[in-house]
């Protein structure tokens, strides 16, 4: 089966009933680029660009960033798209020549998009990195842990500021990531070019549940009806104003949640290199129609017992 999938993982992923769903890898550097245009990935839905700051002493120059992001883009080429996220750090993710206070409570605290607003001059380079690198594919930039309006309008002025200077634009969208983001879709949408769910800490914030919690690890499941419904939402909130919607949480690649997921309408799945294969594959062997109404009733469950038995 997986042999199978290999052969054909250079087609794209389209329901029986010609239903289109776009098949993107999350990467974290140029290697997997390269193996992700061999297994047959689309596009770039996540490129996690902590892979430029961690694990050294001093914030990466203008031009170690710009030259990585040329080999990333460069390595897909123009005709896939790559979403940059920009550095998504602090929480569980610290950074050496950072000094981040001790926090309480490090998830509810200064993390993902706050670190770059609360430092303007270090989000301001890595964006004019990425304006500079764009010429060498089809770059789009996308902010983490957004959780406010008032948050991507800093971050959206920042980019637009630098795009005027640079004569460059780039499409601009967010993580839905934290349910205020979710629940705010519809207002989103007006101001982002798309959205990408991230199911690890969309479910994670929902659900209350730490995502790398021991004991309460197995709970973290994005298939629980309240995530399901903020994903439907946001979709919906996307599609009115003519917006796309992806997810790049591990949810996309889960078998059983593939079907959902077409079914709600998301556009775009992001998913890990290895797996791109074999949920082509999924999609390909799946009636849009069926999944439709699958996901329909999935958002009438009262329990994740009852969605996971539903797709089983
Ligand atoms: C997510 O939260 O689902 C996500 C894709 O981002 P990360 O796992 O990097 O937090
Ligand atoms: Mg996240």
């Amino acid at each position: 089966e997986h042999e199978a999938a290999l052969k054909v993982a250079d087609q794209p992923a389209v329901t029986l009933d010609g239903h289109h769903v776009e098949i993107a890898a999350n990467i974290a550097n140029q290697d997997d680029a390269e193996k992700a245009v061999k297994m047959g990935a689309e596009a770039v839905g996540l490129l996690r660009s902590e892979f430029l700051y961690m694990e050294r002493a001093t914030e990466p120059s203008m031009d170690e960033q710009v030259k990585a992001y040329e080999g990333i883009l460069g390595a897909m080429g123009k005709d896939r798209p790559v979403i940059i996220r920009t550095l998504d750090v602090g929480g569980d993710k610290p950074l050496a020549y950072l000094p981040l206070p001790r926090e309480e409570n490090p998830f509810l605290g200064e993390r993902g998009v706050r670190i770059g607003i609360n430092r303007p001059a270090m989000l301001r380079k890595q964006v004019r990195a990425i304006l500079k690198a764009a010429h060498a594919g089809h770059a789009r930039i996308m902010f983490p842990m957004i959780s406010s309006l008032d948050e991507f309008r800093a971050v959206k002025k920042l980019v637009l500021e630098e795009q005027e200077k640079a004569g460059v634009t780039v499409e601009v969208g967010i993580m839905i990531e934290v349910p205020s983001a979710a629940l705010l879709a519809d207002h989103f949408a007006k101001e982002v070019d798309f959205f990408s769910i991230g199911t690890n800490d969309l479910t994670q914030y929902t659900l209350a549940v730490d995502r790398g919690h021991p004991k309460l690890a197995a709970r973290i499941d994005g298939l629980h009806p309240a995530v399901l419904r903020l994903i439907d939402m946001t979709v919906k909130a996307a599609n009115k104003e003519g917006k796309w919607t992806g997810i790049c949480g591990s949810l996309a690649s889960d078998p059983n949640a593939v079907p959902i997921l077409v079914g709600l309408g998301v556009q775009e799945l992001s998913i890990s290199v290895p797996a791109i294969p074999v949920v082509k594959a999924r999609v390909r062997s799946l009636n849009y129609e069926q999944c439709q109404s699958l996901a329909r009733e999935a958002l009438t469950l009262d329990s994740v017992e009852d969605v996971r038995r539903l797709t089983a």
